[in-house]
Formats: structure tokens, C-alpha cells, sequence
């Protein structure tokens, strides 16, 4: 079974960014000590929207230019080590600007790539991947969505199959979500670990141009949400995230998740690296052909980086771990 472990780089949009250290540079680093250790190739989303707001200011601060030269610099560290960098589009970042002391996020409306007009939204497109593709020296093809926001996906169909983004990596199938900013519906999505779709990336479609390798979904029970909040607040030092800034609100969700069964994805991160063994166990026995996992540096743990590193231990013989890029 081909195991994909997917990161997405990013810093938080909430009322506080975080810093570039805590929120990349420091989990980052710690990722790619474990890359190394295993030989086990990882793939980042890179939140290229950043690294363009960032180019856009850092002329006039100076705190600005050491972020960039950091975050460019461990994108080349990335690449050495054998890891995959893929792009993940956050156009927000086109209405967001630094005041000198922190990033002033306007996501209301400029959140998912549908909130922007056609002609904008193909320009942002361009530029992103052709910026990101600059920045490592080849051309990427694999996309994940900001917020998991793809749809609908009929308005970026034409220019990605021009652009030859092939593959997606923003479904899980059975979520759904719809509230503040969010916006996405799997619900309908086929539960296959690999599918070609064409203009509805939850319909298969045999012939179409497109590949969706999902990210990996579990349905989770209110109790595990009750332990992670719980945990958080009983044992900070294994359990607080690493990156220090604060999530973009998520609407009722806290609540609905501590109530109900939900169905979320197969993570890396936190908390939900407790997972990780039992949704390999499940899909050896469904006799998948590929995992998905997703991630986020900013919300490693020291509880997700200990659990990770038994993780590939165990499973590096077993499951073969690739990305991307490896893959095509
Ligand atoms: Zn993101």
C-alpha cells in the first residue's frame, strides 16, 4: 500500500498568524529529521499565497525579509531531502497586508478561489503555481485546495488541465462542511483511494484528465474530541501545537463534533496521530492501494511527533511511502 504523508505549510488565519519559527521553520525541521531517519519521502502543500504576500512587502520590513529567506531556504532543505513540494492555493493572502506588526487577514469573501471573478481567479492560479514552480526549479502538478474549498470545481477545470495540474489532493470523502468561510461537500464523493474525474471532482469519471488520490477520512466519535480537548488543557507540555498563532474560525464546528459522529480526515496532526495505526490497519484490510494522510507543521505536538516516529518505525517495512512526485 502506497502511504502519502502531506503537509500543509502554512502559517494560521486567525487573529494571530503565528510566527514563521514556531509555525514552520521549528515543525518543520523536526518532520524532516524523520524523513531522513526512515528514508520516508513526505509531500508539502505549499501555501504559495504567503511566500507572494511576502515578496509584495518585504522591501519595507525588514522582519519580513528573514521570514522569506527562511521559508526559502527550507523549501531547497525540502527538496534535499527527497520530499515533494506541491501547491496549495490560499488566495486570501491577495487582500491581506502586514501593518508592521502582524498580518492583517481579510478572508470574508476572498477565502476559497470561488469567492474571486473568473478573470481574477485565473490570474491568481497562474501566478501562484508559475511562482512556486520558479522557487524549486520544476513543474508542479498536484493540487491541494485552501480549506479543502475545490468546489465548484467546473471554474478551475479548463485551466488546470492547461496548466497540467493532474492531481488532487483535496477531497475526503463523507466531509462536508458549510459555514463562515468554508465551503465543501464529499459527501457524494466515490469512497475509492484513487479516481479520474473530470468538471466534479466527486464524480468519477473513467476518462477524465484528472486524478483524485483522496485524503484518507475516519469517522470519529465524540469522546475523541472530548479527550482532545481534555489533553490539551491537563498535559500542555506533550499536547500544545507548536505553532503558536490561532485557526480561522470554524462555526459551530466544536460543537457539533463534540455531539455527534463526524467524519474527518486521516491526520498527522496532534491528537489525531492516535489514529494513524488503526486507519492503516482498516485500509490494509480493505486492500487499499493508497493512504492519504494529511498534516499540518503548525499543528505538530510533541504527543504527534512521538506517536509519528513509532508510526514509521512500525510501518516503514510494511507500506510503501511515497509522494507525488515519485509517483507519477
Ligand atoms: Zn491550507
Amino acid at each position: 500500500m502506497n502511504v502519502f504523508l502531506t503537509f500543509d505549510y502554512e502559517l494560521f488565519f486567525g487573529s494571530a498568524s503565528g510566527t514563521v519559527q514556531k509555525c514552520l521553520i521549528e515543525p518543520t525541521n523536526r518532520l524532516l529529521d524523520l524523513s531522513r531517519k526512515y528514508h520516508v519521502p513526505m509531500t508539502f502543500f505549499v501555501d504559495i499565497g504567503y511566500i507572494i504576500a511576502l515578496e509584495r512587502q518585504l522591501n519595507d520590513f525588514s522582519i519580513l525579509k528573514m521570514d522569506y529567506d527562511m521559508v526559502i531556504d527550507q523549501i531547497q532543505e525540502m527538496i534535499v531531502a527527497g520530499c515533494d513540494v506541491q501547491l496549495h492555493i490560499h488566495p486570501h493572502w491577495e487582500k491581506t497586508h502586514f501593518d508592521g506588526e502582524k498580518w492583517q487577514f481579510v478572508t470574508k469573501n476572498a477565502y476559497k478561489l470561488a469567492d474571486f471573478e473568473a478573470e481574477e481567479r485565473e490570474r491568481i492560479i497562474r501566478i501562484y503555481k508559475s511562482k512556486l514552480d520558479s522557487i524549486i526549479g520544476r513543474k508542479t502538478h498536484t493540487f491541494r485546495a485552501g480549506g479543502w474549498c475545490i468546489q465548484p470545481f467546473n471554474q478551475l477545470e479548463k485551466l488546470f488541465q492547461e496548466l497540467e495540474i493532474k492531481y488532487d489532493s483535496s477531497v475526503f470523502p463523507r466531509g462536508h462542511f458549510e459555514a463562515g468561510e468554508y465551503s465543501f461537500d464529499f459527501r457524494n464523493a466515490p469512497t475509492k483511494d484513487q479516481y479520474r474525474f473530470q468538471n466534479d471532482v466527486c464524480t468519477e469519471n473513467e476518462n477524465g484528465f484528472f486524478t483524485e488520490f483522496p485524503i484518507g477520512s475516519y469517522r470519529y466519535s465524540p469522546l475523541f474530541y472530548w479527550r482532545l480537548y481534555i489533553l490539551g488543557r491537563l498535559n500542555p507540555a506533550a499536547h500544545k501545537m507548536i505553532g503558536d498563532g490561532i485557526f480561522m474560525s470554524q462555526p459551530g464546528r466544536k460543537k457539533q463534533v463534540l455531539t455527534h459522529f463526524t467524519w474527518n480526515h486521516a491526520s498527522t496532526d496532534g491528537y489525531y496521530a492516535s489514529k494513524m495505526a488503526k486507519i492503516t490497519e482498516i485500509a490494509f484490510k480493505k486492500r487499499q492501494q493508497n493512504l492519504v494522510f494529511i498534516g499540518h507543521p503548525k499543528s505538530c505536538t510533541q504527543y504527534s511527533l512521538n506517536l509519528l516516529n513509532r508510526y514509521l518505525a512500525k510501518y516503514n517495512s510494511r507500506c510503501k511511502f511515497t509522494h507525488f512526485q515519485l509517483n507519477s
